[in-house]
């Protein structure tokens, strides 16, 4: 055991100041991103995505009975054409961050999702949980991950989402590593952002999520769990209105994350219907990808410095 090791094994109330600063300071917002006008001289911009996770969600936890697995594949059967269907009808591009085992168990929709003008991202091998995982490990899986949907979709990813948005002590390095754009994992703000690692600038434009943007917490239940948190459709409808609403004010960026196995329910598809139409009755709205959005993002980084370069 180093001596650093044995000062951040005692507890937290006794850590020395360098010990609390030094895990806050790993990884940072920089810059925020934002422009006076987003492309086309639109006032706001809107970034839907999708997670297909379908049946890695209960295989990442060796969950593989039947039932479980069926209600991954709803996803891919019924939810996933209808969002589809959906973006079609509303003109709207979107990203949708696939799981590489979701991917080689679906590759005719992996393929349509590029085919049909979306962006696809990296989300990981089989949804699995980053911070449980070995540096080496997490590496490998990512690298195999982007390597698969490449080849699948004939479109090497240039973003990625962590599953879960788990992101370890080793998550940036990687990313970095493998010459990802852009991450979309992170939640230090309402906008784009450049991420920072250990104060030094990194290049690397975050376009961050928050759980209130993202259906699964609001509908997902589990048969055997204790809590069970159940929202109405309706109501999310509202919080995800006020979402943009107030975005549109700001002139900055409403960002989504769906999943096709649990918003694409009749009852939940009608949020999403109600909220595109929403958004498209107001003017001055750019719809883009997250690859899009982080381009755009991009353009706003100032210069380094000298002292920046050294
Ligand atoms: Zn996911």
């Amino acid at each position: 055991m180093t001596p650093d090791d044995a000062t951040t094994a005692r507890e937290p109330w006794q850590w020395p100041e360098h010990v609390w600063r030094g895990h806050v300071d790993a990884v940072r917002a920089g810059q925020r991103l934002v422009p006076d006008r987003w492309p086309g001289g639109a006032r706001a911009a809107v970034a839907l995505s999708f997670d297909p996770d379908h049946e890695t969600i209960p295989l990442r936890d060796a969950e593989t009975s039947p039932g479980r697995l069926a209600q991954g594949e709803y996803g891919a059967r019924t939810g996933a054409p209808r969002i589809l269907e959906l973006l079609e009808h509303h003109g709207v591009p979107a990203t949708f961050f696939m799981p590489a085992v979701s991917a080689l168990l679906h590759p005719a929709e992996a393929r349509a999702y590029a085919s049909d003008g979306h962006e696809i991202g990296v989300h990981g091998w089989i949804h699995e949980r980053n911070t449980l995982l070995g540096r080496d490990d997490e590496r490998d899986l990512i690298a195999r991950s982007l390597d698969t949907l490449a080849s699948l979709t004939g479109t090497r990813p240039t973003g990625i989402r962590t599953p879960s948005w788990d992101f370890s002590d080793s998550t940036l390095e990687t990313v970095l590593g493998l010459g990802f754009s852009y991450d979309s994992s992170l939640m230090a703000d309402d906008e784009p952002y450049e991420v920072l690692a250990r104060g030094t600038r990194t290049g690397l434009v975050e376009i961050p999520v928050d759980w209130i943007r993202d259906d699964a917490p609001y509908f997902t239940m589990d048969r055997y769990g204790s809590v069970r948190p159940h929202t109405r459709p309706r109501d999310v409808l509202e919080i995800w209105t006020d979402e943009f609403d107030a975005a549109y004010r700001d002139g900055g960026v409403f960002q989504l994350t769906l999943h096709p196995h649990v918003i694409g329910h009749r009852s939940r598809l009608v949020v999403l219907r109600e909220l595109l139409d929403h958004i498209s009755a107001h003017p001055g709205v750019w719809f883009t990808t997250h690859s899009g959005l982080a381009d755009a993002a991009r353009a706003q980084l100032r210069p380094h410095s000298p002292e920046e370069r050294s």
